[in-house]
């Protein structure tokens, strides 16, 4: 079967290739169809300065550069202009009214940063120190309180909506090899992550299965695990591989590995994006 690859980060946020040589490789490698994410900015809209989300000034040239893509490619590659949007508690979200705007074909819905109770937002996976340090003074020590509020971050993502594809729903696990802090094996986690599956198949959302953490080595697992792929399974939320690829070789990179995943949770199925409105922009894809 063929895949696509709708998780991609270009040159304009904190990707190493610009939007051709991504599309010539995702051709190349013979994908159904790419799709660009860049990450959207925060600056404007939060105040928070960030090396990784794209700059409020890039915007428009980024748009451009994907819609003259879509032209050049044509018949060859279907291209799809998107964004992976933070969702940063009280602050901004996929919701907010100026992504409608924007002409996008599809949003993916994000949570990188907490806002904690105490102190400023900060981002669960960044270097293990800001973890550490969020952990510390933003969660007053308590690791798994910070955890929980990574999923009611999650949680009110999705109840507030205005995106199509939930990304990366255990990235919280990214600082915490060996179960360092918490584990998410354990029943509390386990509820959330039912409680969040019911919450995606309510929602009518596709969820994707990341292989970013595998192919940049930060993780030994797919995001989402294969507890938490299990649950979304039985909720029958449809699910995307993607590979949040940050440079152009990692456009399919372990999506063998994904595949497996899914065929273990019981999934018969993926679905691959077509970009039309309506009831017809999923596609199911037997597996
Ligand atoms: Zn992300
Ligand atoms: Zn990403």
């Amino acid at each position: 079967m063929r895949l696509s690859s709708l998780h991609t980060h270009t040159k304009f946020c904190d990707g190493a290739d610009d939007v051709e040589t991504l599309c010539r490789s995702a051709y190349e490698k013979g994908l159904s169809a790419l799709g660009f994410s860049s990450h959207a900015p925060v600056g404007k809209k939060t105040g928070l300065v960030s090396d990784w989300n794209m700059k409020d000034d890039a915007v428009e040239a980024y748009l451009d550069e994907v819609r003259a893509a879509k032209c050049r490619w044509a018949g060859r590659l279907p291209v799809y202009l998107g964004m992976e949007v933070d969702f940063i508690s009280g602050l901004t979200g996929p919701a907010d009214r100026d992504y409608r705007d924007m002409g996008l074909d599809y949003l993916i819905g994000a949570v990188h940063y907490l806002v904690p109770p105490r102190g400023a937002p900060f981002t669960v996976d960044g270097p293990a120190e800001e973890f550490e340090r969020g952990i510390r003074e933003g969660f007053m020590g308590d690791s798994e309180r910070l955890a929980q509020a990574y999923f009611d971050a999650e949680e009110a993502m999705i109840r507030a909506g205005g995106f199509d594809i939930l990304a990366h729903p255990d990235l919280i696990k990214k600082n915490n090899a060996g179960e360092r802090w918490f584990s998410l094996e354990s029943a509390p986690f386990i509820r959330r992550f039912e409680g969040i599956a019911s919450l995606c198949a309510a929602q009518a959302l596709v969820v994707e299965v990341n292989t970013g953490g595998l192919n940049r080595k930060r993780t030994r697992e797919l995001y989402p695990g294969p507890r938490f792929l299990h649950r979304f399974q039985a909720a029958q939320v449809p699910v995307l591989i993607t590979a949040d690829a940050h440079r152009a070789a990692d456009l399919d990179g372990n999506y063998g590995t994904a595949l497996s995943a899914l065929r273990d949770a019981g999934y018969t199925e993926t679905v691959l994006f077509e970009g039309k409105s309506g009831a017809s922009r999923w596609k199911r894809a037997p597996l």
